[in-house]
């Protein structure tokens, strides 16, 4: 069931998703070649505590962590640990937040500095991706019409979108129902109403759609080891059209 949220719901989960933007000014300002990703999710977890808030994703499941940190052809799921960040990297930090009860989901693939031109137009494609699902996110549309814009402009570059991974519901819990796959033919699903709020976090790789999980049981990886883009918002459905309640 897709609960619906109203629009003072709404104003709490933005205020979750504020915090989730202080987090990626605070990672954008001190990420840098040779730290580690356990140092990121320390920054991470501070600013969250600082604000008030709680990181959604420690002990979720048992994930060990506040972030998930996900370099290069990692797609999903990181763990943060010793590993070392490295010039040219691209590293997914994604970020829960709970605050006050309720939910904010958002990630973003940071550059570390310099990366190949490969790398930028992935980034810039997800992101795009990203874009293009969030303005189906408007009342009246079906669920799927998100999905085929995110896979149509994802596809269309060249890319490809992982299935095995899918965007959300999401504000009163981290995880709600519906799943938003990042592919799939149009005007199909429930309808979209106001108030409902989405997690939506397109992961394109560079080269096939096909993934595989690591021993550690989480982390998630690209299965021909290509290079992996992942941006999320959290957006509520207005009668105005779409918001993005974790802006960056
Ligand atoms: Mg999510």
């Amino acid at each position: 069931m897709i609960v619906i949220k109203s629009p003072d719901e709404i104003k709490r989960i933005r205020e979750a998703g504020r915090i989730i933007g202080k987090v990626f000014e605070k990672v954008k300002d001190f990420i840098e070649p040779g730290m580690a990703t356990a140092e990121i999710d320390g920054i991470v977890q501070s600013v969250i505590e600082k604000s008030g808030g709680r990181p959604a994703f420690k002990g979720y499941k048992g994930f060990p962590a506040s972030a998930c940190i996900s370099i290069n052809e990692e797609v999903v799921h990181g763990f943060p640990g010793p590993r070392k960040i490295r010039l040219g990297d691209i590293v997914g930090v994604d970020v829960g937040v709970e605050y006050k009860g309720y939910f904010a989901d958002a990630t973003i693939t940071f550059p570390v500095g310099k990366i190949s031109k490969q790398a930028v137009s992935l980034m810039d494609v997800t992101q795009k991706a990203l874009m293009a699902g969030i303005e189906k996110c408007v009342v009246g549309n079906r669920l799927s019409d998100i999905s085929h814009a995110i896979q149509v402009t994802a596809e269309g570059a060249g890319y490809s979108v992982v299935r095995d991974f899918v965007g959300h519901g999401v504000g009163l819990n981290l995880h709600e129902d519906p799943q938003i796959p990042n592919y799939g033919f149009p005007n199909s699903g429930p309808r979209l109403k106001a108030g409902m709020v989405f997690a939506i976090e397109p992961m394109v790789n560079l080269g096939g759609y096909r993934v595989k999980v690591l021993e550690n049981g989480w982390t998630v990886v690209t299965l021909d080891g290509s290079l992996s883009a992942h941006f999320e918002h959290t957006v509520a459905i207005t009668p105005e059209g779409p918001e993005i309640l974790t802006l960056w």
